[in-house]
């Protein structure tokens, strides 16, 4: 197994392959295509990845979002759903895990972690508010915006440059955010809205050493911190890996210290948490908790389902357990790393230091000869999916949407098609075919010419959005 690049760095002699912590004991058949039927099913969505149907799809690094494979015991699990409209056994299960493993007080439980960006902009913020972050999330800043809030980006610089190898990129500029402070008063500034890798920088990591001063600054001006915990777990690594002081500390540990500087979180349980659904909040603070139960009602399901099956919470709270072994956090980024690895080897452009939960390609400098105004990413996408019926996504001018005050395209810098792991599915062969369909169209780059919108929806235009060849 080639893992051995990876696991055993600085053990030349002496072969000690590194493999997955789990075996399979269910598979599901995927269906092989040929490229005149990717021809059409791609013509078919629009030359878009997220209209494909799924059955076209060989391999599918779309998200890693609701797409891992459960455990046996989390299956187990989903068989002792308490059904009941309230109370049930499996929320008293999932509020002891989000307690035990994230350290907060009060536990809000969403269908997924939209739900709870709604609910937590919709009760801190008010018309002409100001959210600073670590980068925008699309739906997280959507929420914010249309609460009333304008996002700011307060990341440091070089989570902007894709060849900076930063070990933190995630990281909170202080000054940027000292400086927004200082413009628009802590009164507008209802919290910050730090995230754990953040994945449109390429799934980079928050340092230990960042959230502590965040922590600082907030407190001097008496402003929340707020975290996307999506993938937390994954950033725990990445101190455990890089930070002083962390080398001995279980992710567990690691995790809980870093939440500890945080007054609440909100959750896509679809992302770390090993399910297919699910998402939670949570917070400290009794009465915005008392503000919060309540509203969860209106818009997700009672207080103790908040959206979700009995069955759901179950399989949630088991997967949280498994997602802080320290084993599986390891296989899991591994093999991220481990596609980066191989790319990089054949200098194919993509983000570093490879992230968490996805490789990044750059596609402004795979195709170096395009605009950005003819989707350079979204196209990468389409020719990805055309050579082998992989499907990945695009995150860079099309994500990023339109500026809600001139109506023209923002420009982000980072122009980036996605390829996402999904947990627990896919083996190092997968990985194999991917890298050598990536060299495939690097091979064949000059011949792109990039793509034209036709049709572009309001909210979130990514999903939706339609395009023609050049
Ligand atoms: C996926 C995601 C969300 C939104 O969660 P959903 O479960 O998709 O609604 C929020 N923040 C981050 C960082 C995410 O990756």
């Amino acid at each position: 197994m080639r893992h051995q690049s990876l696991h055993t760095m600085g053990q030349q002699h002496g072969r000690r392959s590194w493999a997955e912590p789990w075996k399979i004991k269910m598979v599901e058949p995927l269906n092989m295509t040929d490229r005149p039927t990717r021809a059409r099913a791609l013509a078919d969505a629009g030359y878009n990845t997220f209209l494909l149907h799924s059955a076209d799809v060989y391999i599918d690094l779309l998200t890693d979002s609701g797409t891992s494979a459960m455990s046996d015991r989390q299956w187990a699990g989903m068989l002792l759903g308490d059904e009941a409209y309230a109370g049930s056994r499996n929320y008293y299960h999932l509020e002891e895990a989000v307690r035990r493993f994230y350290g907060y007080r009060h536990l809000v439980p969403t269908h997924q972690g939209r739900g709870a960006e709604h609910l937590i902009s919709r009760t801190l913020i008010r018309p002409g508010d100001h959210i600073p972050g670590n980068m925008y999330f699309t739906t997280t800043r959507l929420h914010q915006e249309l609460a009333g809030a304008t996002f700011h980006d307060v990341i440091v610089d070089e989570a902007h440059d894709p060849e900076s190898l930063h070990p933190f990129k995630g990281d909170v500029d202080l000054a940027k955010l000292a400086a927004l402070i200082d413009e628009v008063g802590a009164e507008q500034i209802p919290y910050v809205s730090l995230a754990g890798t953040v994945n449109m920088a390429g799934g980079q990591p928050v340092s230990m050493a960042n959230v502590r001063a965040v922590r600082e600054l907030c407190d001097r001006h008496g402003i929340r911190l707020l975290l996307d915990a999506t993938r937390m777990v994954e950033n725990a690594l990445f101190i455990q890996e890089r930070e002083e002081g962390y080398a001995q500390r279980s992710i567990a540990e690691i995790l809980l210290e870093f939440c500890g500087y945080t007054d609440g979180a909100w959750m896509s349980s679809k992302k770390d948490h090993l399910v297919n659904i699910g998402g939670w909040l949570a917070v400290n603070d009794d009465s915005l908790f008392e503000e919060l139960r309540n509203l969860v009602v209106v818009y997700e399901g009672l207080h103790t389902y908040g959206g979700m099956a009995g069955r759901d919470m179950e399989a949630l709270a088991i997967g949280i357990e498994e997602s802080v072994s320290d084993d599986h956090v390891r296989s899991r980024v591994g093999q991220v790393r481990y596609l980066g690895e191989l790319l990089t080897q054949w200098q194919i452009p993509i983000v570093r230091p490879v992230g968490g939960h996805a490789v990044f390609l750059d596609a402004r400098r795979f195709y170096a000869h395009l605009a950005q105004d003819v989707f350079p990413a979204q196209t990468l996408a389409a020719e990805l999916y055309l050579d082998s019926g992989i499907r990945s996504m695009e995150r860079g001018i099309v994500s990023a949407g339109r500026d809600p005050e001139t109506g023209d395209h923002k420009r982000p810098k980072l122009e980036l098609t996605r390829l996402t792991i999904p947990r627990r599915v896919y083996t190092q062969a997968h990985m194999d075919v991917v890298a050598e369909s990536v060299k495939a169209c690097f091979d064949a780059r000059d011949a792109a010419r990039g793509l034209r919108l036709v049709y572009e929806p309001r909210y979130l235009r990514f999903f939706q959005a339609r395009f023609e060849p050049l």
